[in-house]
């Protein structure tokens, strides 16, 4: 058997395209464009390729981008008053502080202060307190794209069993709520679980988001599965470069997994695409517009 790949980058493209005729139509309908501010404190490499397709995709979605560049020094007080000047600006629906932060940054204040109706990553604790509560809430973005692609294979999760591999606060812990939400019979594992393999076994639905690289094994799998791989590893090449692997063993996986995203190619295109969804959702509750159709 081999699984199906799930084309994570025209599932993306689909997704931007439907945001994009949203945002002609509240323009054209309510002359209201929503707006994205993105901060990216210092100037680490990976960071700034993310901000700038950010910013390229925003615009290409006919919503306006904001980019505020500070330097690696900047104080937390000056972070905070910018914050506090996005939260207030009205042609600013969705705010984004590109993580991770300088070591001297202290992230959660940082977060703290996002207005949380402009919190389009999902990380203020309103946002992660009403999702974990079943109430609508801006959701992050990267565990929004995994379900997009999850439902691509399967419409309905309802009674599924899921596992969720790592339960960070920017993936795991937010995708097993999505997850419940879709009503997924869900077991979220982490560094501490016994026997990852036979937790697996047991999954129709497998999200890896663990930053370790080819931690599942194809042996690992139920055969027909769904697998979505979240992880990005860079592996250094004999060229001296680097590529990108997951945290699946991807030649493995194919052999059993029904359905599989590749590394690159999957997830990762999806999570800007869902931070213009949020945008949009954002820019939609806080001029009360009805909720967009994306
Ligand atoms: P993270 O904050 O480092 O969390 C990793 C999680 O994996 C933790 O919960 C950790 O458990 C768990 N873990 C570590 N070793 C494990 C093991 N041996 N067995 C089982 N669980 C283990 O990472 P993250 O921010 O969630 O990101 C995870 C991966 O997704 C990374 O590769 C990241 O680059 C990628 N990512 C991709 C996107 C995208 O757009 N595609 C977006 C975000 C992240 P403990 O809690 O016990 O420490």
């Amino acid at each position: 058997m081999t699984a199906r790949i799930i084309d994570g980058k025209a599932i993306a493209a689909d997704l931007r395209a439907r945001v994009a005729e949203e945002v002609a139509r509240v323009k054209r309908d309510h002359s209201l464009t929503p707006g994205l501010a993105v901060v990216l404190v210092g100037n680490d490499p990976a960071s700034e390729v993310y901000v700038r397709s950010k910013h390229t995709q925003t615009q290409a979605a006919g919503m306006a981008s904001f980019e505020h560049k500070l330097p690696a020094e900047v104080s937390q007080a000056d972070l905070l008053a910018l914050i506090e000047e996005l939260n207030r600006d009205p042609a600013v629906h969705g705010i984004l502080v590109q993580l991770p932060l300088p070591k001297h940054l202290h992230t959660e204040t940082v977060i703290n202060a996002i207005d949380p109706a402009k919190d389009v990553d999902g990380l203020h604790p309103n946002n992660a307190g009403r999702l974990a509560g079943g109430f609508a809430a801006l959701s992050p973005c990267t565990p929004l794209g995994c379900i997009i692609l999850t439902k691509s294979v399967h419409p309905s999760l309802e009674g599924m069993n899921a596992i969720v591999i790592g339960r960070s606060n920017l993936v795991g812990r937010p995708l097993l709520q999505l997850l419940l939400n879709e009503n997924a019979t869900v077991t979220i594992a982490h560094s501490r679980s016994r026997d990852l393999p036979r937790l697996c076994a047991q999954a129709d639905l497998v999200y890896a988001a663990v930053g370790k690289q080819e931690i599942v094994r194809g042996n690992w799998l139920k055969p027909g599965a769904t697998v979505i791989d979240v992880g990005i590893n860079r592996i250094p090449t004999a060229e001296g470069k680097t590529r990108l692997v997951g945290d699946v063993a991807f030649q493995e996986a194919i052999e059993v997994a029904g359905a599989i995203t590749p590394v690159p190619g999957g997830v990762g295109q999806m999570t800007v695409a869902c931070l213009l969804v949020n945008t949009l959702r954002a820019a939609c509750v806080i001029h009360r517009l009805p909720a967009p159709g994306v």
